[in-house]
């Protein structure tokens, strides 16, 4: 692990930095507290600092206070290293947001000792941060299918909506449902009708760009939001999803099958809100049902 001494002492720095390696941690020197600000304005900044209360140019106490004036969901671990023994200045370091301190002059074990728990509470801290990811990230997703789940993607399009509407871009938008799917289920089985849902999902992210989203808005049914014009780009990306559906041979746990799509596509008319934007979807869908399914069909007002 690597660890910022900031420390204008050179023979103290150069102590600190003996013992630390000695341990296997990498020392990071710098020789006065503008040099540290600027060590921890790195992305790679290190996470464990020692640091030096009386410095010229800014003083520890001064660094601290920027340091945790900067919101982050990682902030480094504060060792503050003090001469002064004083209880209110103690006091002082640990309110400006020093973790822990160690008063001058200062025994290696005891050092030591301090790093250790510095490196125990960064482990515990970056863990949570860890997991408030994977929590974050399962909260907007389908489990299934690895999509973005019915409330992600309708908050997408809502984003992707204001964002026409204040640039005067395009939008288009498809509703997906897979064909007589409860037959799939009824036939093979619910679980290849979750490996035909699996398949399918993999299909539509091979057929979109980085830019459009894609979800799962429940069931076998899907959206997708392409930032393009029905006429233009969206209707050869709709028809090359459809044609890549049919087309596929799907690998199922009771063997090999296939299964087609139905799409309604409507495109941004201004003022949309998500409602009216998805019944447009959900109408030029019913139609291709309608009509013999296996097809795109897009809302009257797409064109
Ligand atoms: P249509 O062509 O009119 O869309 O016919 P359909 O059979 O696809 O439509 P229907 O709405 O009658 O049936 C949808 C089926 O999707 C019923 C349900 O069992 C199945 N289904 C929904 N969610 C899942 C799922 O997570 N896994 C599996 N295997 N099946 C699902
Ligand atoms: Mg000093
Ligand atoms: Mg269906
Ligand atoms: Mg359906």
């Amino acid at each position: 692990m690597r660890v910022l001494i900031a420390e204008d002492d050179s023979t103290t720095r150069s102590m600190l930095a003996a013992v630390l390696k000695k341990e296997g941690y990498e020392p990071v020197e710098a020789v006065d507290g503008v040099q540290a600000w600027k060590e921890l304005q790195k992305a790679e900044a290190p996470e464990l600092v020692i640091l030096d209360w009386m410095m010229p140019g800014m003083e520890g106490p001064e660094v601290l206070r920027l340091l945790r004036s900067q919101p982050s969901e990682s902030p480094p671990y504060v060792l503050m290293l003090t001469s002064r023994k004083e209880k209110e200045e103690v006091i002082a370091g640990l309110k400006a947001g020093a973790n822990d301190y160690l008063a001058k002059p200062f025994d290696s074990g005891e050092l030591l000792a301090r790093v250790q728990v510095g490196c125990r509470m960064l482990e515990l801290q970056n863990e949570l941060v860890k997991s408030r990811e994977i929590l974050a990230y399962q909260a907007a997703h389908d489990p299934l299918t690895g999509l973005l789940n019915h409330k992600a993607i309708l908050d997408r399009l809502h984003n992707e909506l204001q964002r026409a509407r204040r640039h005067l871009e395009v939008l288009s938008v498809g509703m997906c449902d897979i064909d007589k799917f409860k037959a799939v289920n009824d036939i093979y089985g619910h679980q290849a009708g979750d490996d035909v849902l699996i398949e399918l999902a993999r299909i539509l992210t091979g057929c979109c760009r980085e830019y459009d989203s894609i979800g799962r808005l429940g069931g076998e049914e899907f959206l997708i939001i392409a930032p393009m014009r029905t006429d233009r780009g969206a209707a050869s990306l709709f028809d090359r999803i459809r044609r890549s559906v049919a087309e596929a041979r799907i690998m199922t746990r009771s063997g090999v099958l296939s299964v087609t799509v139905s799409i309604g596509v409507a495109a941004y008319a201004g003022g949309d809100t998500v409602d009216g934007f998805l019944s447009a979807a959900d109408a030029a869908l019913y139609r291709a049902k309608e009509e013999g399914r296996n097809r795109v069909v897009f809302s009257d007002r797409s064109l």
